[in-house]
């Protein structure tokens, strides 16, 4: 039986998830068809989205890697944002798409656009793999979004619960 089984209930299975992503990628890859395109990945939860999600694009591109802290563990933001590890390349000129794991108060995403902003790429989207629109805290621009879900603690498919169920291959709630 999986470790998780007792623990956590499937939110969005599997096959759910790569179905989306395929859609996705296949809407990206007409938008960015003849740019520039640069997947910027926040760490650590959307490391697996991004992985797949740049597998289901069908152009070149690059990827870089952008570690952020906004939580001091628990479940609750603390508004508090910090870049933990940046790009290693100048991100001008480029046509960046931020990949995150889920916008939640979207306090996070906005500190990131205002960074990234003052670095002069050529273009600047978000994509999110889930969004909780009931905690908005801030206005985002979202250009793609995987799913759209109700005010749960999710875990699983690169987000944690104290740094553990990351690698499950599922979005689940922990059961209380
Ligand atoms: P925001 O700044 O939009 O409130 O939060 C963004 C970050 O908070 C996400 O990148 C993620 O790391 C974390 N987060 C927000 N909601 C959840 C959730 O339901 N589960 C997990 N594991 N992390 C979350």
């Amino acid at each position: 039986m999986p470790f998780y089984e007792q623990s956590v209930d499937t939110l969005i299975d599997e096959r759910t998830l790569f179905a989306r992503i395929r859609e996705l990628g296949k809407e990206i890859a007409r938008d960015y068809s003849g740019k520039n395109l640069t997947l910027l990945a926040v760490l650590k939860g959307s490391i697996f989205f991004a992985t797949d999600l740049a597998r289901a694009i069908d152009l070149p591109l690059c990827m870089e890697f952008l570690g952020v802290s906004s939580y001091q563990g628990g479940t609750e933001t603390t508004g508090e944002v910090r870049i933990t590890s940046d790009v290693t390349t100048p991100m001008a000129g480029k046509d960046l798409l931020v990949v995150e794991d889920i916008i939640d108060t979207g306090l996070t995403m906005k500190f990131l656009l205002e960074n990234l902003q003052a670095r002069h790429p050529a273009s600047l989207r978000v994509c999110t793999l889930l969004e909780k629109p009931a905690r908005a805290k801030a206005r985002i621009d979202i250009h793609y979004r995987g799913f759209v879900i109700d005010d749960r603690f999710v875990v699983g498919y690169g987000l944690d619960f104290s740094e553990r169920y990351r690698n499950l291959p599922f979005i689940g709630v922990m059961r209380s």
